[in-house]
């Protein structure tokens, strides 16, 4: 008998003839997961299996959140032997109390028993040794799982995972990353889609403190926990912004500093390979995302800009950070470059002709090139945060 971890997956099941590409790279995936913690990984009969790790709960914690995987469970595989499955069966249910079923399921049908009667013989057995426990097939609080497959194997715990596709399945994109609560949950979004995430920081050194940057980075390295790590592009972008600051019109402020963010996060997801920008922007949740802004904003790029908070409300966003784990970092106190150079009355109906005209009160090129070429890159793994 040993302890095995049972993964299963959800959506890629839906992908047709392409299902075994995308199993491929889950168990690549699960396997890159585990691997450091000395876990074996296997696929067989539609199940991704793990053994062997010296710490299961650890590897467990990790397997949940590999995207494409639905759940998880701690299980014991044995030998086909029905006394020694009704004893781990006891074994498993002891000091449980309430409700529970045994769901049985005999994939190998050379067993004497079969779904039913695996079911009703384990049940009986768990009721004799545990009278704390009824039994209850519409509802029931514990769920005794027991298949027989090329062994038998047993679980009572499901862990939720995180769902979606597999990372590696849907392209490349860069996350324009901010301190904030918004962008980390943007970035997971898309990332759950099966897309590689990499991140671009904007960064106002020294209106914006080495803490703040270290912040960010630290979210990259939160966010990459549901990857394989994260390459963080730092963007030095003081001189621009005092640039702006200076020459155009103050109501203008945030939304030209948001078109050259986009127009050098451009730059750098193409030097990367990336396809689209992601934004944790959400409509009319501040000034320089009203509709019109959004559209200004959009207007300085060619590539796709993804917003997957488009349409969701703050506490929605609080949420989603909250379960991923990023929300405690999000909310450290340290100054975003956004907030120190906000405009006292910031234009909500900007127009896209006078953005330009007031682009043209600074060689914009030039600081973008500057910009692009003093770009730091990180990566989350190397990082002691
Ligand atoms: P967040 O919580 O993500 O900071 P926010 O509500 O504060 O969002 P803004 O500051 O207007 O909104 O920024 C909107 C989006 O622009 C962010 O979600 C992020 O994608 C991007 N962004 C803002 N500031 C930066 C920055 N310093 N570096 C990189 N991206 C940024
Ligand atoms: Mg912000």
């Amino acid at each position: 008998m040993r302890k095995v971890l049972l993964v299963r997956f959800g959506e890629v099941h839906l992908k047709g003839l392409n299902r075994p590409y995308f199993l491929k790279k889950l168990v690549a995936n699960v396997r890159r997961a585990v691997e450091p913690l000395g876990g074996r990984v296997w696929l067989s009969d539609s199940r991704i299996y793990v053994a062997d790790a010296p710490d299961f709960d650890a590897c467990a914690q990790r397997v949940r959140k590999v995207f494409g995987v639905h759940s998880v469970s701690p299980a014991v595989e044995m030998e086909k032997d029905l006394e020694s499955i009704c004893l781990a069966a006891e074994d498993m249910m002891r000091g449980k109390q309430g409700t529970f079923k045994v769901f049985g399921r005999r994939s190998d049908k050379t067993f004497p028993l079969d779904s039913m009667q695996l079911a009703a013989e384990i049940g009986g057995r768990v009721l004799e040794s545990n009278p704390a426990l009824k039994v209850d097939v519409h509802h029931p609080q514990h769920k005794l799982n027991v298949e027989i497959r090329d062994h038998a194997y047993l679980c009572v715990e499901e862990i939720p995972a995180v769902g979606g596709m597999p990372m590696g399945t849907g392209g490349k994109a860069m996350l324009l990353l901010s301190g904030g609560i918004d962008s980390p949950v943007a970035g997971y979004q898309i990332m759950n889609r099966g897309v590689m995430v990499q991140a671009v920081h904007f960064y106002s050194f020294p209106y914006t403190s080495e803490r703040a940057k270290e912040k960010v980075l630290k979210l990259a390295k939160e966010l990459g926990e549901y990857g394989n790590g994260m390459l963080v592009h730092v963007v030095p972008f003081t001189e621009l912004q005092m640039q702006l600051h200076e020459k155009c019109p103050d109501e203008l402020g945030t939304v030209l500093m948001r078109r050259y963010m986009m127009r050098i996060a451009e730059r750098v997801a193409r030097a990367n390979g990336c396809q689209a920008l992601i934004t944790g922007e959400s409509l009319g949740q501040v000034a320089s995302q009203t509709m019109e802004a959004l559209v200004c904003t959009d207007a300085a790029v060619n590539m796709p800009v993804f917003r997957p908070l488009i349409g969701l409300d703050k506490l929605e966003i609080i949420d989603i950070a909250t379960a991923i784990g990023t929300y405690d970092t999000s909310i450290l106190p340290y100054e975003d470059c956004c907030t120190v150079f906000t405009p006292r009355h910031p234009s909500t109906r900007p127009r896209i002709e006078d953005l330009e005209k007031a682009e043209a009160l600074i060689d914009g090129e030039r600081l973008t090139e500057e910009a692009v070429n003093g770009v730091e890159t990180f990566r989350t793994w190397e990082m002691d945060l």
